[in-house]
This record gives structure tokens, sequence and C-alpha cells, in this order.
């Protein structure tokens, strides 16, 4: 255990502790799904999934597990106490897992969108580019992921390629790359976003902007470098893209339409956190019904074609605006978006490229110790606990650091986290320990006081440069 301040006693809490807890995790129909069937799906997976889905990865079920604790008390807490009036609070600890914990990635993507918007973005306007490949090729993504990581080098190549044709070699755009696998459904689509700086960036910093221009040499570019790299990949013939070029619809699309204006730093915001958002949204599934069928609808109310997923690529399908699951193949199609383990799913480029953003940090730093005061200030930096407390306050509009019964400042005095002091605390209050991923049953009360987890210290380590 390990104990910053005083040791905790059980005793002392028992009259000013209480449990921050605006949210019951375990209460959602996600939650209640994965908690009763997960254990099933990875025993059929073999059998009824690997086929489909490529073989059962790790990844999957260390986030599941994970999940399956995430702010749940009895697998460790915060005990937090008020600076003014003395109020006690204990909260739960988070799985920080992204992909597939709802609340976990929400949090991710908040910070990412505050750190982009502050650290990285110039104040300059910027486009949203969305990139797809043709259906054909969607799988070679699902049972070789590394070919994610290409996809987005290829979205980047092509912007960087157009812009230079039009503005110079010299200039480069600022780029932050997303890889989506995830389309308006569940279902595996693999595509890239990407927010694209209006414009290129000359050396000294002067701003280019580029001219109003059709998709169509975008297009062109993108073809050319997702065959290229399938080819070198041994995915494709050249043959087999020469016959694809002559299609009048090769199933490659580039969309740019969105634009964002200088300045409009939550225009921005929103954008990032739509193009790094969680592949699933809970709000979307509908709900469970008696039988146990998932019913999840797409994020907007017009009926499209919603393609069945054992359905071949060149079959056409129903148009609808949800899909029916059975259990344990809305599990399997969740599961596939977890990205593996140290797989960069938004990846920075040109301008904005941790390099480039490195070396003009050293540039002004070692300008500023010359003397010189008239350079940018370098990033700036926001105090952790400001950050958290920020994010946490957008999230929920509460602000746990903040005391519920005075508005005072929380200070955290101990991090518990043995599992015999655990169940002494719970036990002394009365709480019983869940058992995490046993299925919650109808006769036992409501969950005891299940807490909000916060005790991230959200990382920025999942964005490397695009290669
Ligand atoms: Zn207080
Ligand atoms: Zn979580």
């Amino acid at each position: 255990m390990r104990l910053c301040g005083r040791p905790s006693k059980p005793g002392a809490l028992s009259a000013a502790g209480t449990f921050y807890h605006p949210r019951q995790a375990t209460d959602t129909p996600f939650y209640k799904l994965v908690a009763g069937h997960f254990g099933e799906f990875g025993r059929v997976y073999p059998e009824k999934y690997e086929r489909d889905f490529g073989f059962w990865r790790g990844v999957i079920d260390d986030v599941v597990r994970k999940f399956l604790e995430c702010g749940d008390l009895a697998h460790g807490f915060a005990r937090v106490r008020c600076g003014d009036c003395g109020h006690e609070m204990f909260v739960a600890f988070s799985c920080k897992q992204r992909g597939f914990c709802p609340s976990c990635h929400q949090k991710r993507t908040l910070n990412l969108s505050y750190h982009l918007t502050r650290n990285v973005f110039a104040q300059v306007s910027h486009r949203q580019f969305v990139f797809t490949i043709p259906k054909r090729f969607r799988l070679y993504f699902r049972h070789n992921r590394k070919l994610l990581g290409k996809l987005a080098q290829c979205a980047w190549r092509t912007v960087r390629d157009v812009y230079g044709f039009v503005l110079g070699e010299e200039a480069i755009p600022g780029a932050v790359v997303a890889i989506q696998t995830f389309g308006s459904l569940i279902l595996w689509h693999p595509h890239i976003h990407a927010i694209i700086s209006d414009g290129s960036f000359l050396p000294n910093g002067t701003f280019v902007p580029m001219p109003d221009m059709p998709t169509a040499p975008f297009l062109k570019v993108w073809e050319h470098h997702v065959f290229k790299m399938l080819i070198d990949e041994r995915r494709i013939t050249p043959e087999v893209a020469e016959n694809m070029r002559m299609w009048s619809h090769s199933g490659f699309s580039v969309h740019k339409d969105i634009r964002i204006e200088a300045g409009d730093t939550d225009g921005l915001e929103k954008l990032t956190q739509y193009i790094a958002r969680c592949p699933f949204a809970q709000s979307r599934m509908v709900r469970v019904t008696p039988e146990g069928k998932v019913i999840y609808r797409a994020d907007h109310h017009n009926p499209i074609p919603f393609p069945q997923w054992r359905a071949l690529p060149t079959e056409r399908t129903l148009t609808r605006n949800f899909e029916i699951f059975d259990p344990l193949d809305f599990l399997a199609q969740v599961t596939q978006h977890i990205p593996d383990r140290g797989q960069h799913i938004i990846r920075y480029a040109g301008w904005y490229s941790n390099k480039a953003r490195g070396c003009r940090a050293k540039a002004a730093r070692a300008s500023d110790s010359a003397g010189n005061k008239d350079t940018q200030p370098s990033a700036p930096v926001t105090p952790a606990k400001l950050r958290w407390a920020a994010l946490i306050r957008k999230i929920y509009e509460v602000d746990p650091l903040v005391c519920p019964k005075c508005g005072g400042e929380m200070k955290i005095l101990a991090f518990i986290d043995d599992v015999a002091v655990i169940r002494k605390i719970l036990d002394h209050l009365g709480l019983s320990l869940s058992s995490g991923t046993d299925p919650p049953h109808s006769h036992s009360p409501p969950p005891t006081l299940t807490t909000e987890p916060f005790m991230d210290d959200l990382p920025w380590g999942e964005h490397a440069d695009v290669g």
C-alpha cells in the first residue's frame, strides 16, 4: 500500500468519509453486456470469430478486464480531504484504456483537443480531410494492423504533395492525422481523418494560404499512394491496381468540405474530439432486449445502406439506420477497434510534427537567452492539476477536487491499493466488494456507491509523428 500523508484509519472515515459518485458505471447497458458475455466470447472466439476477425489479440483481454474494474472501489481508490472544512471522500481509480472504456476514452479525447488547440495548432485556418479506400481493401488492415500506420502516411503524403505542387516544396503544411477503423456504425471501416492547415508555412514561419481547390488532384494522388503501398506490401499486384484505375468509381474518396476559420478554437476542439472519438457511443446503444439482443443505431436518422457484416463487399444491402446484434457478435464488432498496444492512433506531421515543434521551441529558447524578447513564447505549460480539473469539469460539469460541502480545495491524502486494506475499509463502511466480471444480478441491491474514476495522469504518449 502506498500512502501519502497520514495512514488511513478506517474508523476515522466512517463519519466524514463519503464517495464521489455522479455516475454508476456498472449500471450502463454496455457494462452489463460486457460483464455478462465477455467470458463466453473469449471461449467461443476461435471457433466462431477467428476466421472473420483474425487471431485473438491479447490486448483485448487486457483492456476489457481493466474496463470491468474501472471506477470500482474494490480495485483501489484515493482518499481526498478538503483543506478548509475537513470533508473527506474516496475516489476510485480509472482504467485509462483507449478504444473501449467510454469514460476513459472520452477523457483522453478531451485532453487531446485541449493539448492540440493550445500547443500544436497555429492561429491559421484549417480543413478536415477524410480519406477512404475501396471496400475490398478493408480486410487487409484488420489482419495486418501495421498497415493502418502506412495508410496514415499515404494521407499525409497526399496532402504534402498537392500543397507542395501548388505552394512550392519549401513551404510545408501542418497536419494532425487520425486513424479510424469504424464507420457510422461499428463495422470494420478503416479510413483516415486529418486536420490540415489551410496553407503552408515557410521556414521562417510565414503562412502561405492555399487557394480553393477541387478534390480531384487529391483523389488522384491518394489513389496513387495507396496502390503503391499495397503493392509494396504485397497485398495486391500491379495488375490489380492497373485494372482498378480503369473503373469509373474506384471506391477511393477524399472529402475536405469542413473548414475552420483562424481563431475558432471551439470549432477546432470539437473537430479534434470528433476525429479522435471512441469507436462506439453508449448513447447509440438503444437498448438490450430481454433476449439480450443489442440494438445499435447510426449517428444520424437518415437510413443508409447498412452493410451486413458478413456480406461480400459487392453485395447490395438493405437501407436502414440501425443494426441488431447478438451480444457476442456485438462484442466481436466492438473489440476489433481496440488498438494494438503501442499503436499510434493520432499522428503529427509537417509543421506540426514533434520534431518541427521541438526545433522551433529550441530556437525560441536560444533566442530568449540571447536577450531577444521579440520571439514567440514557447508553448504554454499547464500544471497537471489545473489541466485535469478543467477536463473533469468539461466532462461531468463537476470538479471532484473542489469540496462539495464548502468549495475548498480537496487534497489527496493517500492512494489505497492494498486488497486487504480496501476490504477492511469497505467492510467497515458496509460496502460489499464487487466481483468485477460477474454479471450484476437483478435480485441484488443496486451497486454499492460506485465512484467516478479520475486519477488519470492523462498521458500524451500515444501521439507520434507520421513517419
Ligand atoms: Zn470543504
Ligand atoms: Zn476506464
